[in-house]
């Protein structure tokens, strides 16, 4: 039976984090300082198994879910992850599967992700240059081995790919119209996203912000866009077709143009914590239902008691108060 929360908003949308590790370290999402080489990170133990995760999707499905995206981390670090997409496929109801990557085993893995069932791919790319790609992503990653990643999706059949380029000020605003240039006419959609004050360890303030109408004010200026109409409601980006007709562009403007009133979006843990919002403060957790015996109908009844009780909408009431509340991280959590 779908669900919906106090403010009328039906679960859609189920992100699941495979893994809290990746080998990025993003400098907005996983600093070096942060998660060096003793982070405790969870134990192989600690992980829903692909069979949990499953248990979980098929009755999430139940209560409305039509689109599971898979995260981490850096979901491909999870080993088998084709294993866990192909039980997924099976489930009744599930209208697509999507994952994001950093692509850096996109090139080697994506024939398999496909042939396991995958619709969709989504890559995070920060920018072409390759000083600043690598000052982000900190640990030297080339943009070359990025680009043939998304290559090798696209010809296994994982397209249109939307690629994720996080602008902060001072950093790569520089490299919008390049990224933007890049892709034109590709199909590919490049997503360009407004630094967000996730977790409470990337230092986050508002003057690094780029502005998603800073974002479209600068890639007009070369190459015009008009503004086009969501695909669905709830959309995460606003989208902008160029005058030309060489495709689109994202906008995700979590900072200044808050998407919350139509937010359809639970996330799972990869320790088994359903979070309401990306922002959330605290997890409910599911594992301990999972591995205690609870029938169907009881971890039913408990994952639609926590969304039907959800108030969350973080990007309407942000405020200097609560930049640094202990906000969950996003590298644990997925985007
Ligand atoms: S801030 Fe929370 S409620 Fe608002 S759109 Fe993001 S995840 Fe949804």
């Amino acid at each position: 039976m779908p669900v919906t929360d106090t403010l009328d908003r039906p679960l859609r949308d189920l992100r699941i984090s495979v893994t809290d590790r990746c080998n990025f370290r993003c400098t907005y999402c996983m600093p070096k300082e942060v998660f060096g080489h003793d982070f405790p990170f969870l134990p192989r133990q600690e992980l829903l198994t692909f069979e949990e995760i499953a248990r979980v999707a098929r009755l999430a499905v139940g209560l409305g879910v039509r689109k599971i995206r898979l995260t981490g981390g850096e979901p491909l670090l999870r080993r088998d992850i084709e294993v866990l997409i192909a039980m997924l496929r099976e489930i009744e109801g599930l209208d697509e599967i999507a994952l994001t990557t950093n692509a850096s085993l996109l090139q080697r893995k994506a024939q398999g992700l496909k042939d396991a069932g995958l619709d969709r791919i989504t890559v995070s790319l920060d920018s072409l240059d390759d000083a600043t790609f690598q000052s982000m992503n900190d640990v030297r990653f080339p943009v070359g081995k990025v680009l043939a990643g998304i290559e090798a999706a696209d010809a296994a059949g994982l397209n249109p790919i939307k690629i994720n380029m996080v602008v902060k000020r001072g950093v790569n605003e520089q490299d919008i119209v390049p990224m933007a240039e890049h892709f034109r006419g590709t199909g590919h959609i490049v997503r360009f996203i407004e630094f967000m004050d996730v977790g409470h360890t990337n230092g986050w303030r508002m003057d690094d912000v780029v502005t998603a109408a800073e974002v479209v004010e600068r890639i007009n200026a070369v190459f015009p866009l008009q503004q086009a109409d969501p695909n669905y409601p709830g959309e995460v980006a606003n989208r902008w077709r160029y005058e030309d007709g060489a495709g689109e562009i994202g906008v995700i403007a979590s900072v200044t143009q808050a998407f919350c009133g139509a937010c359809t979006r639970a996330r799972l843990s990869a320790e088994g914590k359903l979070y309401t919002c990306l922002f959330g403060l605290r997890g409910h957790d599911v594992r301990a239902l999972l591995r205690g015996e609870q029938t169907d109908e009881e971890i039913d009844a408990f994952l639609s008691g926590v969304w039907g009780k959800r108030v969350d909408r973080y990007s309407e009431i942000r405020s200097e108060g609560t930049v640094n509340l202990p906000k969950v991280e996003m590298s644990y959590i997925g985007g």
